[in-house]
C-alpha cells in the first residue's frame, strides 16, 4: 500500500485517495474550433510514461481536495506530491525535487 502525503493533511494510507487521472491536462482556449480529431486528443490521448507521471489525485476521504502527484510507475513510489494549481515541480537526474 503507498502512503500519500496530501498538501493539506499530511501523509494518509492510499485507501483515502481517488485517482483522477493524469494532470496538466489543459482546456482548449477556443472548444468551438477544434475539429474532431482535435478533441478526441483532449479527451482520450493521455501520456503513458516509463517513470516519473504527472497524476491528479483527490483526497476522498479526508479533506476533499485535489492536488497533484508525481508517481514513478517503474516503483510505484510517490516522489512528491504539491497542490493543484502549482506547476509540476523540477526534478533533478536522481528523482530529487530542484529546490530554488
Ligand atoms: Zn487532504
Amino acid at each position: 500500500m503507498l502512503l500519500i502525503t496530501c498538501p493539506h493533511c499530511g501523509p494518509r494510507a492510499e485507501l483515502e485517495f481517488s485517482y483522477g487521472g493524469e494532470a496538466h491536462i489543459a482546456r482548449p482556449v477556443d472548444p468551438t474550433g477544434l475539429d474532431d480529431e482535435a478533441w478526441a486528443t483532449f479527451l482520450y490521448k493521455r501520456s503513458n510514461p516509463k517513470g516519473v507521471h504527472a497524476e491528479r489525485w483527490r483526497h476522498l476521504h479526508g479533506c476533499g481536495r485535489f492536488f497533484n502527484v508525481l508517481r514513478d510507475t517503474i516503483s510505484d513510489t510517490i516522489v512528491t506530491t504539491y497542490p493543484a494549481g502549482e506547476s509540476r515541480p523540477e526534478m533533478t537526474s536522481d528523482g530529487k525535487e530542484n529546490v530554488r
